[in-house]
């Protein structure tokens, strides 16, 4: 009689990205109303347009108002920590802010 033959385990351990805690100080980001409101007047202080391109010397049309430093890094929710960015510099940031959050935290520079 053949002898039997324990097959390999083909599970493989999940591999996941644990987010870094939120700090405990977090501010909450306006909503409702007061959430528009704020936007519109970034919108308008920043006229409409991205200040990221701007700062580089370039024109695009702003889309997305963004927290410069994001809330969970403990930013806060004042005029001055926020600006109106394109769609594009939005996603870089956002993507790299999701990256750096998934390492850990910000890293300064
Ligand atoms: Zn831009």
């Amino acid at each position: 009689m053949p002898k039997l033959r324990t097959l390999q385990s083909r599970l493989q351990p999940a591999r996941l990205t644990r987010l870094a805690p939120a700090p405990t100080a977090t501010v909450e980001r306006k909503r409702g109303s007061a959430g528009v409101a704020d936007r519109e007047r970034i919108r308008r202080r920043d006229c409409g347009l991205c200040q990221a391109c701007a700062a580089n010397g370039a024109t695009s049309l702003g889309v997305a108002v963004d927290h410069k430093v994001p809330l969970w890094a403990g930013g806060s929710d004042d005029d001055s920590n926020k600006w109106l960015l394109c769609k594009p510099c939005h996603d870089a940031k956002t993507a790299e802010e999701a990256r750096q959050r998934a390492a850990g935290g910000l890293v300064a520079g």
